[in-house]
């Protein structure tokens, strides 16, 4: 009975063309990667596709320090960090972290977590009392969502960046407790939230403001130390989650913030108590990646990041504006996220596999994970991508297209 259930869903989804397909990486994270796809042999691909904003995760030092982690600490953690597997490299990673956000939480103090969608759930359902409010932007990331859900806060859902509409909603609040939560860089459009805006309405209703830097961190503000800083925002308001496999190259994540908000999650938060501590060697590499990102290497990194983004977005709006009845439009987006919004689910996966077959992997989304009549092609630039690489995809778009308006619909 399930499993014919589970396969007439299943069914139902292929029918809607929202199947998806994990390829397999035979190469290391890298723009010209070497990919299995379904029973096809494997292909040598440019990908537009990876979080690995600066190009770090097959860096040689990370590498190294990733092995010489593992020689000093051990190859794992051996329990909880509530037991005995918070080791010297966690607190050296944790005191790091601190001190890198300093500038924008004084006095602050962080706690890393074993990944991102952890450390969420952690904070909302810590934080997200029976008394309190979060105030949660429609777009938000899953990991917040499902931490809201599982907090026995009360939950209300603003707009999507509709600053009006959440302060509408904070007038009206009664609860003495008040959470409003981001994302700083929403992962499916690129755009960012109007942070400054929202930490003066937190400070207006002497709410929180709790701020998902997934995107941010590493890549924006000085030295990359993220979405505050590229805000210049300094506040002990702020509550901030940023993860580390993602710009930092690595994995994991922390939440930096007042220090009697991490010691009530090093007391209550579940999904900080009953796991596995991360392995010890993965702590002491991204000490390593935290002084890639704040030195020189960070900075130009950055900087070609960048450049890259200015030229995508560039080619990619003289394409649209070439062909107006395409009726596709470009996010709001100045970050390493682009999004070139086609409509049908139909054509973002046609133009998703066209681009396959000419050795480009660029990732269609899809409905629920975007808004119905919003499926697109999602771009993600690093700077481990040349310039070379966006020509290359650019003169595979305009193949298309040209192919699409030949083709009588
Ligand atoms: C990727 C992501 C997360 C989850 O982080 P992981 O470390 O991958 O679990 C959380 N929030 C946002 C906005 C993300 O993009």
């Amino acid at each position: 009975m399930l499993i014919s259930h589970l396969n007439h869903q299943l069914r139902e989804r292929d029918a809607l063309a929202l199947t998806r397909q994990r390829r397999i990486a035979e190469s290391a994270s890298a723009p010209h990667q070497r990919l299995t796809h379904g029973a096809q042999p494997a292909r040598d691909q440019l990908t537009f596709c990876s979080n690995d904003y600066l190009g770090l995760a097959n860096h040689p030092a990370l590498i190294d320090s990733v092995a010489e982690g593992a020689r000093l600490y051990g190859a794992g953690s051996g329990a909880s960090h509530l037991i005995n597997g918070h080791s010297r490299a966690h607190v050296l990673l944790e005191d790091a972290l601190a001190d890198y956000l300093s500038t924008c939480i004084p006095e602050a103090r962080a706690l890393t977590f074993c990944t991102g969608y952890m450390a969420n759930m952690a904070l909302l359902t810590s934080l997200g009392y029976a008394n309190a409010t979060l105030f949660c932007d429609k777009l938000n990331h899953a990991s917040l969502i499902d931490g809201a859900r599982l907090a026995k806060a009360s939950v209300k859902l603003y707009a999507h960046r509709n600053l009006p509409d959440l302060a509408r909603q904070l007038v009206e609040c009664t609860t003495p407790i008040k959470l409003i939560v981001t994302d700083a860089v929403f992962s499916m459009d690129g755009d960012l939230a109007e942070l400054d805006e929202l930490l003066a309405l937190a400070e207006q209703f002497d709410a929180w403001l709790i701020v998902d830097d997934a995107h941010g961190f590493g890549v924006l503000g000085e030295q990359g130390r993220g979405s505050l800083s590229h805000f210049g925002l300094c506040s002990e308001r702020l509550i901030y989650m940023g993860t580390l496999g993602k710009a930092a190259g690595l994995s994991g994540a922390f939440v930096a913030a007042h220090p009697s908000i991490i010691e009530w999650l090093i007391q209550t938060a579940r999904a900080y108590i009953y796991t596995t501590a991360a392995p010890p060697a993965m702590a002491h590499a991204l000490l390593t990646s935290l002084a890639l990102i704040g030195g020189d290497e960070g900075k130009q990194r950055r900087q070609h990041l960048q450049t890259l983004i200015t030229q995508l977005r560039q080619q990619l709006q003289a394409l649209i504006e070439k062909h107006p009845t395409l009726g596709w439009t470009l996010t709001d987006s100045h970050t390493a996220i682009q999004g070139l919004v086609v409509g049908e689910n139909a054509t973002a996966l046609a133009l998703s596999s066209q681009l396959d077959a000419r050795g480009l992997t660029v990732p269609a989304i899809r409905p629920p994970t975007v808004p119905l009549g919003t499926a697109r092609l999602r771009i993600t630039l690093s700077a481990a991508h040349t310039l070379a690489d966006i020509s290359q995809l650019m003169n595979a778009l305009t193949d298309i297209v040209q192919t699409l308006e030949n083709t009588p619909s």
